[in-house]
């Protein structure tokens, strides 16, 4: 039997071993899928420990996706280490212990369900750890990404390192009445919407012509992409990143397909 789960801390909140059990029941994967509360001295020991006891897989979450990107003894693949945040980590059958980063992935077959990225012109809201993945996944398709924050300073910062491998630009929040309109993908990567019914983006520049993705997934049904749907737009939940970032992970770990529907059925009767 093949062992995964979830580091983190909280982690009791995890809604990733429904969705992988989902998976395993689906492919006939003979798999568990556990939750490990790690505590922010011990992610070292916690990856080394893993290891020496067979497990096969990790997947990380807030705070330690930083910390595990920067171990010595993780081999990073190249988008985790332009992130510089990792949510994977693979055992395989080596000594190697190979670091991912899936929300960037997960992110980008997010948006691709409803458009195309190469060419097109990204409203980012965000500086974050959410909006780095999302920034460099769609900067490294061929978007161009103006990335508006709160923090000012942390939207130029990360702006300056998306550059070195597309095209992206840094601002204040103010930014979003001139940039969304014309924008043809708008994304929210901030926590704003989680609790309290409000949305980072003026309703007042959402277009039909939008394709709206909300980081967001609890709730669902952001005030954002309530504000989308009345303004025609095309809307994608935040729970399709969330779903994506699992399947690229089940698919590294098992070398097969993902479930990805009973995947999705699995994690929205949990929200
Ligand atoms: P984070 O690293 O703490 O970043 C938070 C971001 O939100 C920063 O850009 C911050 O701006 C901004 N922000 C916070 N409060 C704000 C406010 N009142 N007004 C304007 N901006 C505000 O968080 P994260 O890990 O990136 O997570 C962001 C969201 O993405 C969360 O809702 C999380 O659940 C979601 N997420 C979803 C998935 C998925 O698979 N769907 C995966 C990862 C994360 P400053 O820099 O100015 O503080």
């Amino acid at each position: 039997m093949k062992l995964y789960g979830i580091i983190g801390n909280p982690v009791e909140h995890s809604l990733s071993p429904p969705m992988h059990a989902a998976a395993y029941e689906a492919t006939g994967v003979d798999a568990t899928y556990s939750k490990y509360r790690v505590e922010e001295g011990d992610v070292a020991d916690a990856v080394r420990g893993a290891s020496a006891l067979g497990i096969d897989g990790l997947n990380v979450t807030v705070p330690h996706k930083q910390a595990v990107a920067a171990l010595d003894d993780v081999v990073l693949d190249g988008t985790a280490e332009r992130v510089g945040a990792v949510n994977t980590l693979d055992f395989g059958e080596s000594d190697e212990v190979r670091g991912y980063n899936t929300d960037a992935s997960g992110a980008l077959r997010a948006l691709e369900r409803e458009t195309t990225v190469e060419g097109k012109r990204v409203a980012l809201v965000g500086a974050g750890g959410a909006a780095r993945a999302v920034a460099f996944a769609l900067a490294e398709e061929g978007a161009t990404v103006a990335i508006a924050n709160r923090t000012e300073s942390k939207a130029e910062a990360l702006a300056d390192e998306v550059n070195e491998v597309g095209a992206a630009g840094g601002y204040g929040l103010d930014v979003l009445e001139k940039v969304v309109p014309d924008a043809d993908i708008v994304v929210n990567a901030t926590t704003v919407g989680m609790e309290e019914d409000v949305s980072p983006v003026p309703a007042d520049t959402l277009r039909e012509h939008h394709v709206v993705f909300d980081a967001v997934y609890t709730p669902l049904e952001t005030r954002l992409l309530r504000d989308a749907a009345e303004a025609g737009a095309t809307t994608v939940d935040g729970a399709w990143m969330l779903v994506y970032q699992g399947a690229e992970a089940f698919e590294i770990w098992t070398g097969q397909d993902a479930p990805v529907e009973e995947m999705n059925e699995a994690l929205r009767a949990e929200l």
